[in-house]
């Protein structure tokens, strides 16, 4: 199996060896120290501002962008939402869940966030943020910057998103001043999905620590206080934790996030030069690094994702909604080659001559 899915996606040797072995009690100075460890690789690869921490959920991202909404915002919020894609529309419906007032930006499919769009909510009183970084449904990649100066400028709480952008684009929280990050196991982080991470920075742990939360699962003031010693309120995914920090070590020994992020890009760049010899076009403007959206200008998307599947065991991601038989996605993150892109190019090669598309 070739896996160009952007989650869950492949894993280095080392990384799957963990996930064979009998996974360990947890309540040890040893899980602790793995712990803190992963805390400070984090924050050094988000390059999270001097007081920022960590804490790692049990639960798919999903549940973090969800806590991040019930530990920062409350009624008294008025919070802006970049909403270009499914994964932004999705903070749409937690506000609304949660009763936070809030106003949609709406983004046609593909299309990136302006400067002239955004400045449109300038000055209005808003006072937090929430935005995809990439916006995974359609591959684009927003600004960081553009947007954290906007946020600077009106006094705005900021919330990235960054499940799959961590790692594969450039993106540095003070720099940005971004005041939470999220993320999760089974994107860049290329581990088996079930935890995810959330960054907050000084301005946000004042936030959390004033929360009164209806949830226990989800209060993150108790999370940080276990993780002041390197635990977690309840069990966590032990094992899946202890791969985050053999991945953790392995960027390091491999140069770091940025040798990371280039690594994608390079990755990335790779498949986008390949794929120009076939019928396909590009579909998004400001492309994030992990992913390249496609349109097959003959055939239909979905059917080429199942042909790829069941002939040839090559995963891509097909899309969802109005997108399903127009686009799918092809992953660069998680541990792939410029080969494996052959091998898949070579595949849709193979489906274009015997007339399938
Ligand atoms: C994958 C992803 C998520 C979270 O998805 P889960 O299925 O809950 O892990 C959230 N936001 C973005 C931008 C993503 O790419």
């Amino acid at each position: 199996m070739l896996n160009f899915t952007i989650g869950p996606v492949q894993s280095s040797r080392e990384v799957c060896a963990i996930g064979a072995e009998q996974v360990p009690y947890f309540r040890t100075p040893e899980f602790s120290a793995v712990m803190l460890e992963n805390e400070k690789f984090i924050l050094e690869y988000a390059r999270a501002p001097e007081g920022s921490r960590a804490v790692f959920m049990t639960n798919s991202s999903t549940g973090s962008m969800e806590a991040v909404v019930m530990n920062c915002f409350t009624e008294s919020d008025k919070v802006l939402i970049v909403d270009g894609g499914s994964f932004g529309h999705r903070f749409v419906e937690l506000c609304e869940i949660y009763g936070i007032p809030y106003e949609a930006l709406r983004l046609e499919h593909g299309r990136s966030l302006t400067k002239e769009r955004l400045y449109e909510y300038d000055g209005q009183s808003f006072t937090g943020l929430l935005v995809n970084i990439d916006e995974t449904s359609t591959g684009v990649l927003y600004d960081s910057e553009m947007i954290g100066d906007f946020c600077k400028k009106n006094g705005i709480f900021y919330v990235c998103d960054c499940v799959s952008s961590f790692l594969a684009d450039p993106f540095d929280m003070t720099h940005c001043g971004a005041n939470v990050m999220i993320t999760g196991s089974q994107k860049a982080l290329a581990c088996p999905p079930g935890v995810s991470a959330i960054i907050l920075t000084p301005r946000a742990l004042e936030r959390v620590i004033h929360a009164k939360v209806k949830s226990m699962y989800f209060n993150l003031a108790d999370s940080l206080k276990n993780m002041e010693r390197g635990q977690t309120p309840f069990t966590p995914a032990v094992g899946i934790l202890l791969q985050i920090n053999a991945r953790l070590r392995e960027i390091k020994k491999n140069g770091g996030a940025d040798a990371e992020i280039l690594r994608v890009e390079a990755q990335a760049d790779d498949f986008r030069r390949k794929i120009r010899e076939l019928p396909f076009e590009f579909v998004s403007e400001s492309p994030a690094n992990g992913v390249t959206p496609v349109h097959p200008i003959r055939g239909d998307a979905y059917r080429i994702f199942e042909i790829l599947k069941d002939e040839y065991s090559i995963w891509v991601c097909p899309n969802g909604g109005d997108m399903k038989h127009t686009i799918f996605r092809v992953g660069h993150i998680g541990h792939l080659s410029h080969e494996d892109n052959t091998v898949l190019i070579n595949a849709l090669k193979d489906i274009y001559s015997r007339g399938l598309m």
